[in-house]
């Protein structure tokens, strides 16, 4: 169908309501810079889901990366959008303030040349993310065997999507459809979703990240309300199985492991940790599992599984902004507080 038909049909509905969560935070980001919620008749939500990986990274594991930064002869290694999200005593960038030692990067692959440079020196690599980026950490230690570098360590909190979804499901906040994260399914495959698709009896749309590619997931989800199947709409970069040679690589260093999300809790085979043969590169991920909030009235909780818009939480924009972030969900341009802070301006 036509992108103006498909506009003109998601704009007239007047069918059943449907509530439809977009997983993944770069879907969040294109959504209202695309303008979609406008285009939408009022009997289709829209509504953000737990795919920011800074978003649901526990207070603990924040927490030991602080801790580790004041280690004598140990350096933290992370991806900028961690540094100011709070653990349960701060942030790393406030650590930083305060002497921590904290280098950030643009790939995990960086902390070579790092580690190459100063070999009496500790590197130890915030490991966050889903499948999309499981596959550069299996690089990184990869690399590290090859090149014997014995200065290098990996702090995981990995996670996967397929049981956070299930749990979504299963908790009632009465979701009709799912637009499915595209660069998660490149590495995973289509066939991430198909259980919770068959088990739930709903819609996945797999799509891509354009203004018109979310048009007509939206129209595929809708046309399919109350049907157990996963349609692949990003053919041109997803297959049902996905990238194979990553998921080897995967296979090959990390193991599925029970995970906490922050907000969430412990979701049984939801995380990735190194297999106990790589343990020397491990600096200590599994007894992470506490999740304290820094500020009691936050709903990140809520906001991540969808039971509550940013806007409901009565620290948005009061207490909690950019600037002042009370909960991980406003910290990373991806997560949902974020967004809604940046539209509403
Ligand atoms: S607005 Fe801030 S305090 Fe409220 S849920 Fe979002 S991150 Fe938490």
């Amino acid at each position: 169908m036509e992108i103006e038909k498909i506009k003109e049909f998601l704009g007239s509905y007047e069918g059943p309501r449907m509530k439809i969560m977009e997983i993944c935070g770069s879907h969040t980001g294109a959504i209202h810079k695309n303008g979609i919620p406008k285009l939408l008749s009022e009997n289709i939500e829209l509504i953000s889901g737990p795919g920011c990986p800074v978003c649901v990274t526990p207070s603990a594991y924040i927490d030991r990366l602080i801790e580790i930064s004041k280690e004598e002869g140990r350096c933290v290694v992370s991806f900028g959008d961690l540094l100011r999200v709070p653990g349960s005593r701060g942030s790393l960038s406030e650590a930083m303030g305060k002497g921590g030692r904290v280098k950030m990067v643009y790939s995990p692959l960086d902390i070579l040349k790092l580690a190459k440079g100063e070999p009496a020196t500790e590197f130890v690599f915030a490991a966050i993310g889903f499948e999309t980026t499981a596959p550069v950490y299996a690089i990184l230690i990869d690399s590290l065997i090859r090149d014997n570098i014995k200065n290098v360590k990996i702090l995981t909190a990995m996670k996967t999507m397929e049981m956070a979804v299930d749990y979504i499901c299963s908790s009632g906040g009465g979701i009709d459809g799912f637009i499915a994260p595209g660069h998660v399914c490149v590495v995973a495959g289509a066939k991430e979703f198909e259980a919770a698709a068959e088990k739930y009896a709903l819609p996945f749309v797999v799509s891509g990240f354009t203004g018109e590619d979310i048009l007509k997931t939206l129209y595929l989800l809708v046309k399919n309300r109350g049907k157990g199947r996963v349609i692949n709409a990003y053919g041109s970069v997803v297959t049902y199985d996905g990238n194979l040679a990553a998921q080897e690589m995967i296979d090959k260093y990390f193991e599925r492991t029970d995970a906490v999300w922050r907000g969430i809790g412990e979701l049984k085979g939801s995380g990735l940790a190194l297999r106990t043969e790589y343990a020397g590169f491990d600096a200590g991920s599994r007894e992470l599992v506490e999740d304290i909030k820094i500020n009691r009235a936050c709903a990140c909780d809520k906001v991540i599984i969808g039971a509550m818009r940013p806007e409901e939480c009565p620290l948005f924009k009061k207490v909690c902004s950019p600037m002042n972030p009370q909960g991980a969900c406003m910290v990373s341009p991806e997560g949902t507080c974020n967004t809604h802070f940046a539209i509403e301006g």
